[in-house]
């Protein structure tokens, strides 16, 4: 960015004085073309200035007068330019008058435009015009020139206001670049520490189950003997942290897969009344081995069909139910409504479990989040159930509100857009 600066400051001072010097030349050959044309008509002989010259330039100084110097430096009339000066010369280049303070310094006629310095180290910028007389001889030279001074102030002034400006924009420019990348660096830094709070979770959750398993085989390793029963037991429990994990790994794959994106696209027309009638039929088994009543209401008349992934529609629900029944003490309530609102289907999942505290109602849906994790242990959660659910009402471009009260219960409502067919 600072050498960016550099060089936009450089070119834009180089391109001012490119265009400062144009129009000190345009100024310069305007001046001398208008005199020149004024001069022609009316000089006579060669080398010899004639009186109506001297009547239309009364400010013309002869070489050979003694004039007094000029302070007002009146070129063309009436038009007064500070720092102009002109020059007759004769054929030979000699001068033969002149207006305005004009640079003692050899006197040449070419070429046209010429930088001169005086004795007093004064920088002079000027042009030499051919002048022929009235019947088409050359009479000799006219001179307009003007001093650099201004040009050079000018240009100084430039020069140090680049100097000065340049280190302010730099350390602005540097200021702004900090919080702006600090700004654009926050969300990388923020999904970072969720990747690393992520890994660290996902980590810790298969751990458990491994660290199972490795006590169990150790501790039947160290038996002399092992009865078919405690084989058999060992096993089991092995099978079930063996589960566990599979279970985990497949949670975990699912969701980094809708992450990336990386899921086929399914686009079935799927019933959400026959995803909830089997998973009724399917859950009232765990339903009834913890003393709930599992209901569910269908309040349409049509069965309501959403376009996606059957099986990730099924899983959504069953995530919902599933968590429904684990949190809902013995003899408790859970029902399941289906209705419809507008363009969308509406599944409530309601409990009359624990409830969810207000503090924790955002962070259920984020990965590994438990309120409580020695009951979602106890219950087998892994804490990824309503990240997954989430995670697919949001791919069916739907949403999951929660409403809930401690130790009331709680009301998971899933909005779906309906297929158009
Ligand atoms: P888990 O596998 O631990 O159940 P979830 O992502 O499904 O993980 O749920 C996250 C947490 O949200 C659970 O640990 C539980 O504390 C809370 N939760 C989910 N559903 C309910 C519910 N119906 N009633 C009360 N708490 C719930």
């Amino acid at each position: 960015m600072g050498t960016i600066l550099c060089i936009s400051g450089i070119a834009s001072y180089l391109v001012m004085a490119h265009a400062h010097w144009q129009s000190l030349d345009r100024e310069l050959t305007s001046v001398a073309g208008t005199l020149h044309d004024t001069l022609e008509p009316i000089l006579e002989t060669s080398g010899q200035i004639s009186p109506i010259a001297k009547k239309i330039l009364p400010n013309l100084c002869l070489v050979l007068d003694q004039c007094q110097p000029n302070t007002q430096r009146h070129i063309l009339g009436g038009v007064h330019q500070d720092g102009y000066y002109v020059r007759l010369l004769s054929l030979a280049g000699n001068p033969l008058a002149s207006i305005g303070e004009n640079p003692v310094a050899n006197i040449s006629v070419l070429p046209e435009w010429q930088d001169v310095t005086d004795q007093k180290g004064e920088r002079y910028h000027q042009v030499s015009l051919l002048i022929t007389t009235a019947n088409g001889q050359n009479w000799g030279y006219i001179q307009v020139g003007r001093s650099l001074n201004d040009y050079e102030r000018h240009l100084l002034d430039s020069k140090l206001l680049l100097l000065m400006g340049l280190p302010v924009a730099l350390v602005l420019t540097s200021l702004a670049g900090w919080w702006l990348s600090g700004r654009a660096m926050k969300p990388v830094h923020q999904s970072y520490q969720q990747m690393q709070q992520f890994t660290a979770d996902a980590a810790h959750e298969l751990r458990t189950p491994l660290a199972a398993i490795q006590a169990t085989t150790e501790s039947v390793l160290r038996m002399d003997a092992l009865s078919e029963s405690e084989a058999r037991d060992t096993l089991k429990t092995i099978e079930r942290q063996n589960n566990r994990i599979s279970q985990l790994v497949r949670d975990l794959l699912l969701l980094s897969r809708m992450d990336l994106n990386m899921l086929a696209e399914k686009e079935q027309s799927c019933s959400i009344n026959d995803i909830l009638s089997d998973l009724q039929e399917e859950l009232s088994a765990l339903a009834i081995s913890q003393a709930i009543a599992l209901k569910l209401e269908i309040h349409v008349s049509q069965p309501l069909k959403v376009v996606g992934d059957e099986e990730q529609l099924y899983r959504l629900f069953s995530n919902l139910i599933t968590n429904a029944i684990r949190y809902t003490p013995e003899g408790g309530e859970v029902n399941v409504t289906l209705s419809r609102h507008e363009h969308y289907a509406v599944v409530e999942v309601q409990d009359t479990g624990i409830g969810i505290a207000e503090s924790d109602r955002e962070k259920i849906f984020e990965r590994f989040y438990r309120v409580s994790s020695d009951r979602s242990r106890y219950t087998g959660g892994s804490g990824l159930g309503l990240s997954i659910a989430k995670a697919i009402a949001q791919k069916h471009k739907g949403s999951i509100q929660l409403k809930s009260r401690l130790e009331c219960g709680s009301s998971f409502i899933t909005k779906l857009p309906l297929s158009m067919n």
